[in-house]
Order: structure tokens, then sequence, then C-alpha cells
């Protein structure tokens, strides 16, 4: 079976086409400024040097993946002779609340459950709805399964997830930490426990997605039990432009003092902090270590913070499960920042953590990075989230 994966941003879409038989990827491809002037679609076929792209008007969402189908089913670049080849649709959908701990077979059910949590996640959940309206509509004899990016941290008991305010505000609005990226934590959680041949049942894991937004999550047995992202997907890693936990006083402080509206504090939070708030220079940690490099002392600083956050939160995460089995590092940063990795792991042998500094000088290729003596395995694992939607797309609709 062909599965087609879908994710939808509000002005962007991106896609890929699975087979399912082995697994393996036929396309990809992004649509970009939907809605706006100079919409255009870049699709690549698996094997194909020539990208294709066009430029062409789309109002819309539904408009954007009519272009999809077109692509996948064109004759030179395309992958599939019809639609009918392509057995289901996967969606990525950002937030299920506390409605879905698993990703679903998608009925109007699932789409009104849907609705309801778009208020937690007012950015995000709105275009993937409108992705699985348009889907709906152009192919409603397809099967189509909702992924979670919430759904594996649904597992976190209540000491992890309520926030200590008045319990009401939990009752009446579910303000509580629900935690992101679960799809990617899941998928290089599994791969940790294949590449270390061990049951992950067996394992307790700290798995580190370090990307523009970053998170680090604890799963032992297989479980989320604690991750850093929370109510939102501001809490947590200083991010590249998110400021990741703070004291939340000096958010009224700020206020105060400049006299900033709710919106402008949001927008400060989220996309001027983290290390582009700090080091002034951007949030792309290959800018900020060249920075770094030239001597920019707060881009050193910029660093050395974030470095900070992530080992602050393995070592909780070490006395959460008593001890840890391996950490893995995902995620842009995650999987091609060596130097980062170096800082993150210096120094931790008395927790039996020591990382290999000649196998950490690799990028984006699962591999195992610490020494042969390291109690803890460190693993370079890269993330595909598109597979592991994929894979739960095809095992719901085949129930394989
Ligand atoms: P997201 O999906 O959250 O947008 P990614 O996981 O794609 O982010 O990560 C993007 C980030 O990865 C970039 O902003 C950059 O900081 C970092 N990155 C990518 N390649 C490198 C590299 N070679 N060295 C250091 N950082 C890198």
């Amino acid at each position: 079976m062909k599965v087609l994966v879908i994710n939808c941003g509000s002005s962007s879409l991106k896609y890929q086409v699975l087979d399912m038989t082995n697994e393996s990827l036929l396309c990809k491809g992004l649509v970009e400024r939907i809605g706006m002037e100079g919409s255009v679609i870049t699709h690549t076929k698996v094997g194909m040097e020539e990208k294709f792209q066009l430029i062409v008007p789309m109002e819309d969402h539904k408009d954007a993946i009519s272009h999809v189908l077109m692509a996948i089913q064109d004759e030179s670049h395309g992958v599939v002779k019809d639609m009918s080849e392509i057995g289901a649709v996967g969606h990525r959908v950002v937030h299920a609340g506390e409605k879905f701990a698993h990703s679903v077979l998608i009925d109007d059910l699932v789409i009104e459950a849907l609705e309801e949590c778009v208020d937690l996640a007012p950015l995000h959940n709105p275009p993937n709805l409108l992705g699985i309206a348009a889907c709906k509509e152009l192919m409603p004899d397809t099967p189509m399964v909702a992924v979670f990016d919430t759904a594996f941290h649904q597992t976190m008991p209540p000491e992890s997830y309520i926030y200590a305010i008045p319990y009401e505000y939990y009752e009446k609005y579910g303000i509580r930490r629900y935690g992101f990226h679960g799809t990617s934590h899941k998928y290089v959680a599994e791969r940790a426990a294949d590449i270390l041949n061990v049951n992950l049942d067996d394992l307790k894991l700290i798995t580190c997605h370090l990307g523009n937004g970053a998170s680090v999550t604890a799963i032992k047995r297989g479980k989320c039990i604690d991750t850093s992202m929370g109510f939102t997907p501001l809490e947590g890693l200083v991010m590249g432009t998110r400021s990741g936990d703070i004291d939340p006083a000096i958010v009224t402080y700020i206020r105060e003092k400049e006299g900033l509206d709710q919106g402008v504090a949001n927008e400060i939070l989220n996309k001027k902090s983290g290390v582009l708030g700090i080091s002034g220079v951007s949030s792309d940690f290959r800018d900020i270590e060249a920075a770094a490099e030239d001597g920019n002392e707060r881009a050193m600083l910029a660093l050395k913070v974030f470095a900070h956050k992530v080992r602050f939160y393995i070592g909780a995460y070490i006395a959460e499960m008593n001890g840890v089995d391996a950490i893995v590092f995902t995620a842009g940063v995650g999987e091609n920042d060596i130097a980062m990795r170096d800082i993150i792991c210096n120094d931790l042998g008395n927790l039996g953590i020591k990382l290999d500094v000649v196998k950490n000088k690799v990028r984006g290729k699962e591999m195992i990075i610490s020494r042969e003596d390291s109690k803890v395995a460190i693993i370079l694992i890269p993330t595909n989230e598109e597979l592991m939607i994929a894979r739960d797309t095809y095992q719901i609709v085949t129930g394989k």
C-alpha cells in the first residue's frame, strides 16, 4: 500500500508518498505561500535528480492539495498512475489535548474533537484541520488517519503534567503540560531499542530533539514519563527563538516597564528570544557558532546557555528514572552539531556518560557515539516523523 503523508502549516504544506510494502520513500515535496502571491510547489521524486517546481496561484489548502495530487500522478515526476493507488492519507496534527493518546482513523467525531482542541493550539490545529477537510473533499473514499504531536506524551503521570496553579484552571481550561514532538521522540526511541538490540520495555531513554524547536523526553519502558515542553511548545529548553523556561514574573515585569500588550509579549517570547535573543546574531546554530569562533561573546554565551539547559533536563530525567541506558540526539542541531553534542556530554563521566569525541565527528547518520567504557549509550538517530506517520496510518487502516 502507498500512503500519502501530509503536514499542513498555515501557509505551507509538506508531503511525502511512501510505499509501505518496504517503507520506502517515493517522493516528497513542499508547497509554500498558500493564499499569497507567488504560491509554489516543489516536488522531488526519489531517484530523479531534477526537482519539479511550479509557480501557480493557490488560494487555499484545497488548491494546494489539488496540486500535490497532480504532482504525484504526473507522467514524468509522479509516483502513482492514479489516486486509487494511494491506500490512505496520514495527517500530522499538532494538538489532541487529552482526547487522543494514539493515532486515530479520522471520522466526523474525530474532526469535531479536534475542532474542540483549536483553542489549545490556535496557530497549528486550524491549518491541520484545513488539510483534512481538503483531502476529504478531493479524495472522499480514501481513509485518513490523524497522528498527533501530543499523543505519545499522554502517558505522563499527573505529577509530571500538573502545574502548581489553582487546580480549577486544569479542570476549566485544560491547563496542564501536554508536550510536543511526540512522533519524533517515539520514532527515535523505537530505533534506539533496535540499534541496541534490547526490548524497548527494558530501557530507560532520554531523547533530545534539538531543532529550531527543541524538547527532551524521559522514556521508561517505552512510555513517556516526562517531557520538557508544556502547555505550549514555549516551555522547557532554550530554542532557536523561544525562551523556554523563565520565571513567569518576568513577563509582567517587562510588560509594565516597556508598556507592551499581550500580543507583543508573546511575540518576544516565541520569536525574539532563545539563542537569537541572547546572541543577537541568529536563531541558526551554524551562524552562532561562526560568530562565537570570531570571538563574539554573546554568541558564546548563547551556546553555553543552550547546552546548560539540555544538561539540566538530562540530569533531572536521570533522577526521575533512577538511571538511564541511552541518550539519543536527533533533529537539526542534535543530528548535525558536533560541537554542541560535545559540550552537552562533557564531564558527565560520574553518571556513566562518556562521549567518544572521534565517533562524535559524524552528521545525520545513525550511530552509537559513546565510548566502549560508557555505561550509558549515546546514540545519534536522524528523526523521521513522516515514516512514523505513514506507519501508524498503514497499521490503523490495514490492522497489520
Ligand atoms: P525545525 O524542524 O524545528 O524547524 P530542524 O530540526 O530542521 O528544525 O533544525 C533546524 C536547525 O538545525 C537550524 O536552525 C540549525 O540551527 C540547526 N542545524 C542544521 N544543520 C546544522 C549544522 N551543520 N550545524 C549546526 N546546526 C545545524
